[in-house]
């Protein structure tokens, strides 16, 4: 073959970048691989305690008290290996660009009042306050359930990180015309820079010290990019943690007419 000009400049270009993305292939096969194993080792210490606790169950001669503390353990292991599975399949229905919404119009304020209710018990525990200081009649286009996932997450890793006595604040309120803002602040042990930076990472971030899949703040910023909105997470170690979500405003869906007799035709 012979090549008409000067084309080792492009030949060079076009090398560094074929050797750059096998880099990235070489990364992001790497970051799966760390994510597969942190996963695996996830389910697998539920699965151990479920094992546990139903052969232990079968051998029978268990007196009733430790019959039921028996069967609590494994549901409650049960529950958390469902959610683990939920959060996997989310975060991979998001990456294959599967996650489907049903929009609508969610009420801000009343949003924020049912992931207090959803938490108040669990926050109960460490006598921790859900305060909620929200604007009345926002509405943000999106949907509850999937906001009701991200501000549910948000608000259960405040609380999980949160002191013994101290507050969170949710909040709503109108940013300009378009955008409504909503956080979830807490006074809790915050997140180190470095630490932060991993979060963020747009694929994700395993922290098996914590005992987490590190899935939800992808998943809760996915799902609010997907809402064609922000998410911005602002942290000091040792001072707290705040969580701002911008979503779009729209109108309240009016409740449909009750239709009396006189409206029928005929
Ligand atoms: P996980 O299921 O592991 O909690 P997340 O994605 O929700 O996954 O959180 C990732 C990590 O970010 C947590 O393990 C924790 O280290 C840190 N983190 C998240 N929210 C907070 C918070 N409000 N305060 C302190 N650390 C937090």
């Amino acid at each position: 073959i012979r090549i008409k000009g000067d084309y080792r400049y492009e030949i060079g270009e076009l090398a560094s970048t074929l050797n750059y993305m096998a880099q990235e292939i070489v990364r992001s096969n790497q970051i799966k691989d760390d994510f597969i194993s942190s996963i695996s080792h996830e389910l697998r210490t539920p699965l151990t305690s479920i094992k546990g606790w139903s052969e232990t169950l079968i051998s029978g001669g268990y007196d009733p008290e430790e019959t039921k503390l028996g069967m609590s353990i494994i549901s409650k292991e049960s529950d958390r290996l469902i959610g683990l599975v939920e959060e996997i399949l989310d975060f991979s229905k998001l990456h294959q660009n599967e996650m489907k919404l049903s929009i609508g119009a969610v009420g801000a304020k009343e949003l924020l009042q049912e992931i207090i209710l959803n938490l108040w018990a669990k926050a109960e525990k460490k006598s921790i306050r859900l305060v909620l200081e929200a604007e009345e009649g926002i509405y943000v286009r999106g949907d509850a359930n999937r906001l009701k996932q991200v501000f549910l997450n948000l608000t259960d890793n405040a609380v999980k990180f949160s002191p013994e006595g101290s507050s969170i604040l949710l909040s709503a309120r109108r940013a300009d015309e378009t955008e409504a803002e909503m956080v979830v602040q807490d006074s809790g042990i915050g997140i180190s820079p470095d630490h932060l930076n991993r979060v963020k990472d747009r694929f994700f971030q395993v922290d098996s010290l914590n005992g987490g899949t590190g899935l939800g703040l992808a998943i809760s910023q996915q799902l609010v990019e997907l809402h064609g909105g922000t998410m911005e997470i602002e942290s000091e170690l040792g001072k707290g943690t705040r969580v701002t979500v911008y979503l779009q405003l729209t109108e309240p869906i009016p409740a449909p007419e009750t239709a009396g007799p006189e409206s029928l035709p005929g």
